[in-house]
């Protein structure tokens, strides 16, 4: 999404129905490949962001007749969601400076011959395409295995706290987007690696919480927080793993400076993101904390 260098500040319904968009295929119109996706610009109809310039994700080698198809990516953006809501909430009174950009899964509206020609496949109007809000020139923050290619403190401590908020289970990554003129970073599709390796190819799995662990520098702000278990991580997953509670502590065993206080967790699980977007794609959500390890305290 590099390429593409459009403004709006329209923030799209979470239900994607009646949704449509068409490629704009003029003469200059960008294209950006990535990760075996091309990414055009495009444009909304039919929705309360029609005429809404946004990039459409079109995959290089296969139709996608379903909206399932897309199922990694809304994940993926589910899950920066959350971890955005609850780290907004632990700031209180200070200025939050992340936002996610909004992203929707819709049928094309027509399929040109320029755009077959550019795809090299066939494709098919009403084709079900990934779509993403442009707030601007993209730009990549943390890499895929959490290397800071730039200094943004914010984002190192999102990074941090994505790990403790899902109970050592996830950790974000691959934080790209732009930076409005108010300072705030909207991000867009992160990467996750994930225990239970449910977020698509580019979860690593433990190997990739570990390297990102390792790269990670805490900022002032998160070095307070609770030390982040590199080892831990791989140990537990092994059959001679120490016990859960010792590789992490429960909210009422930390230490003192521990910035979480058990209600936080509690309440960031019992009070649901508003954003379900992906709640009508995805029916197999990722296994619980407890689940995955039956034996540790919660
Ligand atoms: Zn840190």
């Amino acid at each position: 999404m590099g390429l593409l260098n459009w403004k709006h500040s329209s923030t799209y319904p979470t239900t994607p129905h009646r949704h449509r968009v068409a490629i704009l295929d003029n003469s200059g119109s960008d294209v950006s490949k990535e990760k075996g996706t091309l990414i055009f610009k495009g444009q909304l109809y039919g929705t309360l962001g029609t005429g809404d310039i946004v990039a459409v994700n079109i995959p290089l080698s296969k139709t996608c007749p379903h909206k399932n198809a897309w199922h990694s990516n809304l994940k993926r953006y589910k899950q920066l969601h959350r971890v955005i809501e609850s780290m907004c909430a632990e700031y209180k009174n200070e200025i939050f400076p992340i936002s996610t950009c909004s992203s929707m899964v819709a049928p094309m509206k027509r399929a040109t011959t320029w755009l077959m020609k550019t795809l090299g496949r066939d494709v098919r109007e009403g084709e079900m395409v990934f779509i993403e809000e442009v707030f601007g020139k993209e730009s990549v923050f943390v890499d895929s295995v959490g290397r800071s290619r730039k200094d943004c403190r914010a984002l190192d401590e999102l990074i941090h706290f994505s790990f403790h908020e899902s109970r050592g289970e996830r950790v974000l990554c691959g934080l790209r987007g732009a930076v409005g003129a108010n300072g705030v970073f909207h991000l867009t599709e992160p990467t996750v690696h994930s225990v239970s390796r449910t977020y698509g190819d580019t979860d690593r799995g433990v190997d990739g919480i570990n390297r990102v662990l390792k790269e990670h520098k805490c900022t002032d702000k998160c070095r307070n927080w609770r030390a982040l278990p590199v080892d831990d991580v791989l140990e537990r997953c092994v059959p001679t793993a120490p016990p859960l509670h010792e590789s992490f502590p429960n909210p009422e065993s930390s230490s003192p400076s521990h910035i979480f206080p058990p209600q936080s967790l509690s309440s960031t699980h019992s009070h649901p993101p508003p954003y379900d977007a992906v709640n009508d794609v995805i029916a197999d959500l990722p296994p619980s904390y407890s689940e995955l390890f039956p034996c540790g305290r919660q």
